[in-house]
C-alpha cells in the first residue's frame, strides 16, 4: 500500500473499451489500498488532428493559441476517464493541469515545469479520491495555459510522482517494456528487466519511442523509479532506475532516428574561428546541432558537416546560404535521406572493441558510414536512410544474438 502514480498514453484511452480497461487497472490499484493519481494523454491521434485543424486555418498560428487548442485533447480524456471510473462506482475527481498546480515557464509549446503546488492533489487524496490529471499542460505566470512539448504527459506523471514522493510511477503503454530494439522490426529484440536512467535517457533521445526524454531527465533528478509496462497483460515491465543490473549485456539497445538531416558547408577557409562563426549563427537561431565532422584542411580550405533535426534543415540551409559570403564558403548542401543508428549501454565504457564490433556488422552488410559520434555509453553512426532498418537488425544481431 502506498501512493502510486499511473500514466496512460493516448492509445490506451483511444475509445470507450480502452477507457473502461484503463478504469479497471486504476480501480484495482485503488482497491488494493493504494492512493492513486493518474495522468492521461489525449485520446489516440487527437493531438495530431488538432494540429491539422489549426494548420487548415493558419500555418503560422501563435504558440500561445496552439497551446489553448492542444490542451483540449487532455481535457476530453480526463473527463471521459473519470466518467468510466464513476461507472465502476469509485470516488474520482478530474483536474486540469492548472488545477493540479502545474506552474510552468512561459515558453508556449515547450514549457518547463517550475513547481507543482500540490495542495489540491493532497486534499483530493486525503478524501480518498482517485485523481485524474490532464497530462502535458500547465499554467504560466501570465495565467496562460501552456504545454510541455510533444509526449509531455510522461513528464507530467514523473513530476507528480516527485512532488508527492510517490512510491511508484508506472507508465502504461502499448508495449510491455523497454526492448533492445523495436520489437515490431527486430524479431530477436529482448525485453529488459531493468535499465539505468542514463541509458534510458540516451535511448529516448536517440529514437526509442517509449519514454519522453525530459521525463527520464526528471526521474533521474528526483530519483523517481519508473516502471514501463503494458495496460493489457499483467506481466512485469521494465524498471528504470539509478543502478540497473547488467544482465551480462554489453549494450542495452539499438535505435534508429530518421528525423535527421545532414548539412555540409563546403570550402570554408582553414583558419581559426570558422566553426565558431558557423555554429554561432545557428546558436543564435536556437538550432540544436548533433554530430559534427570537420575534414582535414587541404589547399587552405576545409568542409564542415553536421546533423540537425529534419524540421530545422530548411532554416539552417537558408541561414548558412545567407551567410556564405561572411563565412567565405563555396556552397551549402543538405541531405535528408539519412538516418542515425545508435547503440547504447553502460557496459561499453569498460569493454574495448565495442565500436569495432558495430562497424564490423555494418561492413559485413555493405553499409557505408557517413559520420560517427561517441560518448561514454553510446555510439552513433549516420548512414543512408534506406539502409537503416537493415543496419539496426545487423548491429542488434552482432551484440544480442538471440536465444
Ligand atoms: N497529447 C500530447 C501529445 O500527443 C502529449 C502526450 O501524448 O504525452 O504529444
Ligand atoms: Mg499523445
Amino acid at each position: 500500500m502506498g501512493l502510486i502514480v499511473q500514466k496512460f498514453g493516448g492509445s490506451s484511452v483511444a475509445d470507450a473499451t480502452g477507457l473502461m480497461n484503463v478504469a479497471r487497472v486504476i480501480t484495482d490499484t485503488y482497491k488494493a489500498g493504494n492512493d492513486v493519481v493518474v495522468v492521461v494523454s489525449a485520446q489516440g491521434d487527437t493531438t495530431d488532428n488538432l494540429i491539422d485543424k489549426a494548420k487548415e486555418i493558419n500555418e503560422k498560428a501563435s504558440l500561445r493559441e496552439m497551446d489553448v487548442l492542444l490542451t483540449a485533447g487532455e481535457q476530453i480524456s480526463i473527463a471521459l476517464l473519470a466518467m468510466a471510473i464513476e461507472k465502476l462506482d469509485y470516488p474520482v475527481t478530474s483536474l486540469l493541469g492548472w488545477q493540479a498546480g502545474f506552474e510552468t515557464d512561459s515558453h508556449y509549446g515547450r514549457a518547463r515545469i517550475k513547481t507543482i503546488r500540490a495542495e489540491r492533489l493532497k486534499m483530493e487524496l486525503n478524501k480518498r479520491n482517485i485523481v485524474i490529471v490532464a497530462g502535458f499542460q500547465g499554467i504560466c505566470k501570465y495565467d496562460d495555459i501552456t504545454t510541455l512539448g510533444r509526449g509531455g504527459s510522461d513528464t507530467s506523471a514523473v513530476a507528480i510522482a516527485a512532488a508527492l514522493g510517490a512510491d511508484k510511477c508506472q507508465i502504461f503503454t502499448d508495449v510491455d517494456g523497454i526492448y533492445t530494439a523495436d520489437p515490431r522490426k527486430v524479431e530477436a529484440a529482448q525485453k529488459l528487466a531493468e535499465i539505468s536512467y542514463d541509458e534510458m535517457l540516451e535511448l529516448a533521445t536517440l529514437g526509442a519511442q517509449v519514454l519522453n526524454n525530459r521525463s527520464v531527465e526528471m526521474a533521474k533528478k528526483y530519483n523517481v523509479e519508473l516502471e514501463v509496462l503494458s495496460n493489457q497483460n499483467k506481466i512485469p515491465g521494465t524498471l528504470v532506475k539509478e543502478a540497473a543490473i547488467l544482465e551480462k549485456m554489453l549494450i542495452r539497445g539499438v535505435t534508429k532516428d530518421a528525423n535527421v538531416a545532414r548539412i555540409s558547408i563546403i570550402g570554408v577557409p582553414d583558419v581559426p574561428g570558422i566553426a565558431f562563426k558557423i555554429f554561432g549563427k545557428l546558436a543564435a537561431r536556437n538550432v540544436n546541432v548533433d554530430i559534427i565532422l570537420q575534414s582535414i584542411g587541404r589547399d587552405g580550405t576545409k568542409d564542415i558537416a553536421f546533423t540537425v533535426s529534419k524540421e530545422k534543415a530548411e532554416e539552417v540551409l537558408e541561414t548558412l546560404n545567407d551567410s556564405l559570403d561572411f563565412l567565405s564558403g563555396k556552397e551549402v548542401l543538405c541531405d535528408t535521406d539519412v538516418a542515425k543508428v545508435s547503440i547504447v549501454g553502460a557496459g561499453m565504457e569498460t569493454h574495448p572493441g565495442t565500436a569495432s564490433k558495430m562497424f564490423g556488422a555494418l561492413f559485413e552488410n555493405d553499409i557505408n558510414i557517413q559520420m560517427i559520434s561517441t560518448s561514454e555509453i553510446k555510439i552513433s553512426v549516420l548512414i543512408d536512410v534506406e539502409d537503416a532498418d537493415r543496419a539496426v537488425a545487423a548491429v542488434h544481431k552482432a551484440f544480442i544474438p538471440g536465444k
